[in-house]
């Protein structure tokens, strides 16, 4: 199943364990099964990248991100799909001595990793400093972290074609916002956007995607973010029993840095009676489940 496949994504109904008879209807869209690794947004963020790479005949990917991240891994293997050798620069040296199961992953599909302190991570969107990096690596394409570039932003927008016009609320986990905007820019005006920050603070965010929106599509969306658990990528054991109930109650798996946290605020929202009974709910399934493995460690890396 080593291919990207956008045809087995599906809009799932949820049981009433969800809706719990509040609203006419939460349905789940399934962009997690499009590939175990490219899951959900990140493909769509992505592809544009990708194609824009191949036309300026670049040979190599060079992107970042935490240990676990999503997007590194995703970015590793569509790179590899696409012909493309890939660098990953790695935040924090502490995963150097021993590998995270994504960066393993990252490996086997040819990416070459890269571990940089924390402070000089933080230099990753310095011109000198990527410049510098450039040279290193000639003929490379740099991706920013998480995907947040105008390519990431326009393929996302391919996501609303997805989204049937009879939705009344669409429901999104938000990490850097990329995939937010492309939703809201290319989504009805009428279909109300709401979006789940998984860090603590993530107020900073509004700001960033008020940036991207186009012209007359700020309009029709709200940030929530009380449900971060302690912060990004942070969780609590009633997180956890959430995300395991989920399971039981569904028959599929939420991922713990952002959809579980997303349906836990949907799931208050709903029991707060925050939405009329006529709302029609689509909740996105970003994917990120191979980000799981690192519920088998107390201590989250990242
Ligand atoms: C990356 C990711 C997000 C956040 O996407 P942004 O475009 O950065 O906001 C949401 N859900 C999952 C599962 C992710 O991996």
């Amino acid at each position: 199943m080593d291919t990207i496949d956008e045809s087995r994504v599906f809009i799932q109904p949820l049981s009433a364990d969800v809706s719990k008879g509040k609203v006419a209807a939460v349905d789940m869209l399934r962009l997690d099964l499009i590939h175990p690794f490219v899951s959900g947004n990140k493909w769509y963020k992505l592809w544009l990248s990708l194609e824009q790479a191949r036309a300026e005949d670049a040979k190599r990917i060079i992107t970042f991100g935490g240990a676990w991240s999503n997007h590194l891994l995703a970015t590793s293997v569509a790179a590899n799909l696409f012909g493309f050798s890939s660098v990953g620069i790695v935040r924090g040296t502490h995963a150097k001595s021993g590998f995270t199961d994504t960066l393993k992953r990252c490996v086997s599909y040819g990416m070459h990793l890269e571990f940089l302190s924390r402070e000089e991570y933080d230099q990753k969107t310095d011109s000198v400093w990527l410049d510098a990096l450039k040279n290193r690596y000639p003929r490379s394409f740099v991706i920013p972290e998480g995907g947040s570039n105008e390519f990431g932003r326009r393929g996302a927008e391919r996501i609303a074609a997805l989204v049937p016009p009879d939705y009344t609320h669409v429901c999104l986990a938000a990490g850097t916002g990329t995939t937010f905007v492309g939703l809201r820019n290319a989504l009805p005006p009428d279909i109300a956007m709401l979006g789940f920050v998984p860090m603590k603070g993530g107020a900073y965010l509004r700001e960033e995607i008020e940036k991207y929106l186009k012209e007359g599509k700020n309009i029709n969306w709200r940030l929530f973010d009380e449900w971060h658990f302690g912060g990004f990528g942070k969780r609590t054991p009633e997180l956890v029993d959430f995300m395991s109930r989920f399971k039981e109650e569904q028959g599929f798996a939420l991922d713990v840095v952002y959809t579980s946290k997303m349906m836990y605020g949907l799931a208050e929202l709903l029991a707060r009676g925050y939405f009329p009974s006529e709302a029609r709910m689509l909740c996105i399934h970003t994917g990120g489940l191979q980000g799981n493995a690192s519920l088998s460690f107390s201590e989250p890396k990242d």
